[in-house]
Parts: structure tokens; sequence; C-alpha cells
């Protein structure tokens, strides 16, 4: 007998037509200077769960302008201001959903998607109800708590034939995508250390990311990640080992149940050394440096949604040149991945940040948690291969 979600893995008249309109608009993007976006009723419909921050600031206005995906639905506990965000951007109260009766998205032919956008212990419960569903998804980082919740994803994933996607927004970005170039083709030479920082100060104790419960850990998986991700993606190499610190001020109640700083070094196969930090405790900064043989070169700031700036500095004959770089034409980096998800669904390509490349992540943050616990050097699997855990390229 086939059940209701195996005949969801076969797309419907309608969506063959949607993905053929993506796919085409897709392949020819690079050759057109104002790529077009497909037509509305083409675009792929996506359901965001929880209505905070990021998704009422960055993800529901990239989403109007994306040119592959669209918002279809709302998933969010408080039922008034869904219907008042719904309102606003044209959905129909028949796309609103709460947590408890959010699997009738299955019945939502508008929904191709869903976009899980709540404190990370939910996203593990969120992903695998998604999949039952039939809906693909794609999850808000980090992944879960736990790497056996991230490795019970992808296999719900996998059983579903949904495809997963990991919202690494950084893998998405126009100047970090540069920096990558440079530093795979070595044009400053071989890369020797890069030092990442990624801080901010806590606004209180009564946040959910100040509960262990609901974010797992505190400045490291939250904002760490992104040092750990990042190097990861312009090296294209997977860490050997960490060695790790962590430090918490006694008596402030914010860091009651999680860390308020996190202090890491990694080492690569190719020999390069990272050293990162991270910190609720401190003002914003979010910035990375690359030292390599003939020059060193990164981003200040390196993580911020828009305003990136490039330094470089290099040795020209004997003397060192200090050069700011001029701006590149910046994208909004929700949409780009967004669209870049829907591109993956509609030609059936895996995505450049797949669960996999989640699940590395909480594998080495476990092991940067057991470095810091013991006090000691914690070695990581050893991979030969570059981007071992990554889909295709979103090419720029
Ligand atoms: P917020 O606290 O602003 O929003 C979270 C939303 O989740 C709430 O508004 C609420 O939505 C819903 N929710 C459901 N249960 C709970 C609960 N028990 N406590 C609190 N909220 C709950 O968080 P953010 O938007 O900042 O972060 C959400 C996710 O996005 C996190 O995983 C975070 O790591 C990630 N993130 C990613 C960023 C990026 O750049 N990629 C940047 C910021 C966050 P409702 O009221 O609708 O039910």
């Amino acid at each position: 007998m086939i059940t209701n979600t195996q005949l969801q893995r076969f797309p419907t008249k309608e969506q063959e037509s949607k993905y053929q309109a993506i796919c085409h608009a897709a392949k020819n993007k690079q050759k057109e200077k104002y790529p077009a976006p497909v037509d509305p009723e083409k675009r792929l419909g996506y359901a965001v769960v929880g209505l905070g921050k990021l998704t009422l600031e960055e993800l529901l206005p990239a989403l109007s302008i994306c040119k592959y995906s669209k918002l279809a639905a709302l998933v969010s506990g408080d039922g008034d201001k869904a219907r008042k965000v719904a309102q606003q951007y044209g959905i129909p109260n028949t796309g609103i959903y709460n947590y408890q009766n959010f699997d009738d998205i299955k019945n939502n032919p508008e929904v191709d998607v869903v976009y899980i956008v709540l404190p990370n212990s939910m996203h593990h419960e969120f992903t695998i109800r998604a999949a039952k569903a039939g809906k693909h998804v794609l999850c808000e980082k980090p992944m879960a708590n736990t790497v056996k919740e991230c490795e019970e994803m992808i296999t719900a994933c996998q059983k579903a034939d949904r495809k997963l996607m990991i919202a690494y927004r950084i893998q998405y970005e126009a100047y970090n995508a540069l920096i990558k170039q440079w530093t795979r083709e070595e044009k400053y030479g071989k890369v020797k250390i890069i030092e990442v920082y990624n801080g901010q100060n806590l606004p209180g104790p009564n946040v959910w990311r100040a509960k262990k419960s609901l974010g797992g850990g505190g400045a490291l998986p939250d904002i760490g990640i992104y040092c750990l991700n990042t190097i990861r993606y312009l090296l294209g190499e997977e860490p050997t080992s960490v060695l790790a610190h962590s430090f918490s001020t006694p008596g402030d109640a914010r860091f009651r149940e999680v860390e308020e700083s996190m202090l890491f070094q990694l080492t690569f196969p190719s020999g390069a050394l990272a050293m990162c930090g991270t910190s609720y405790g401190t003002h914003m900064a979010k910035s990375y440096k690359i030292y390599a043989d003939e020059g060193y070169y990164g981003l200040d700031p390196a993580f911020s949604y828009s305003g990136l700036q490039m330094h470089v500095s290099e040795q020209l004959d004997t003397k060192i040149e200090l050069k700011q770089m001029p701006t590149i034409r910046e994208e909004d980096q929700f949409a780009v991945e967004m669209d870049h998800f829907s591109e993956c669904i509609a030609c059936d390509k895996q995505p450049y940040t797949p669960g996999e490349e989640g699940l590395q992540d909480m594998k080495i943050i476990e092991a940067i948690y057991q470095s810091a616990y013991e006090g000691r050097i914690i070695k990581l699997d050893y991979y030969t291969e570059q981007d071992v855990f990554r889909g295709t390229d979103p090419i720029y």
C-alpha cells in the first residue's frame, strides 16, 4: 500500500511545472546581466516556523526579493502576531499554523519547503515533523543540540526523500566567497594562521539563549559556530584536532547554565592553524584575518548581514602595502540562500550546506566542549578530500 508520505515524494503536475521554470531560469542566470525571477506562481512556497527577530527582520523581507522562492505560510505559537504578519504579507488565514496543528501542513500544496527558525532545541522535532509531512527542510544553525539529533534529522529526511539544508548564510555571501576563492587558489600564498572572533553581549538571563535546554550551550553553538563553519568553508578542509578553554564570570546570572566565552584552536591537514574566540560577554565584534606567507587578508565585519569590509596587506618588493579593498556588489545573503535551496529542489541537486555539513559542525562542537572540560587536545576524524560534506556550489 502506498502511504500518504510516499505519494508526496512524487511531484504533482503543478510542482513539475514550477521545477522546470526554476531550473530553466537557474541554468541561464550566469549568462544574463540581470538574471530574471520566475513568475510568482512558479516560485517554491516557504512556510516559516517561528516569528522571532530573525524571521521578522530578515527572512520575510528577503523572501519578498527572492527569484525562485516566496512566502506561503506562517507557523507560530502566537495567533494574534501570526494573523497580523499574515495580513502584512498577503498570506490567507488557511496558511497560518501553530505548533500543535503544524502537521496539517502536509495538506497544503502551496508549501514546498518548511524553514525552521525556532530555538535550537526545537530544530530536531520540527525537521522530523516537516519531513513526515512531505516537505523539504531548511533549518537554521546550529542544526540541533547533539550529534544524535543531527543524525536523526538526516535519516528522517532521507526516509521521506526530502532535501535538508542548514542555513549557513555566510556560505552564500559574496565577500566570503571571494575570500574562499583567494584562499583556495593561494593568491597570497599558503595559509599559515587564521584568527577569528565572533562576540556580543547577551541581553539578560531570561532569554532562551541563556537556557541550556533550549540553546544547547552558550556562545559556542550560537555564534562561535560562525568561526568554526567559516574557517572550514574558506579552507575546504576539516580540522584534525581541537584544544579549547572556556570561562564564565562567576555571579553573572546570564551564565548560570551556559558558557560565556570559549577559545579554541584547530589544526588542519594542510598545516593551517586557527585561533577562534567567541563570547556572550563582550561588545559586538565579528572579524577574521588570514595570515599567508605573502600577505594577510580578511573581513571586519565578517559575519554581519550587510556592510562587510575587506582588508588586504601584501608584500610588494620590499615594502608592505596595506590596502582597503573596493566594495563589491552585495546581495541579500538570506535571499541567495533560499533561492539556492529552491534551485536544488527544482533541479534535484544536493544543497551546498546539507544536513551532513551541520552534523560535522556539531561533532566538532561536542569535541570542543570535551576538550575544555577535560583540558586536553581531542583528535578528530581525518579527511583528505576537499569540501567533503558540501553539495553543489552556489557559484557567484
Ligand atoms: P527569537 O527569540 O527572536 O525567536 C524565536 C521564535 O521561536 C519566537 O519568537 C517564537 O516564535 C518561537 N518559539 C517557540 N518556542 C519558543 C520558546 N520556548 N522560547 C522562545 N521562542 C520560542 O530567536 P531568533 O530569531 O534570534 O533565532 C531563531 C533561530 O535562528 C535560532 O536557531 C538561531 O540560532 C537562528 N539565528 C540565525 C541567524 C543567522 O544569521 N542565520 C541569526 C539569528 C538567529 P512565535 O512567537 O512565532 O511562536
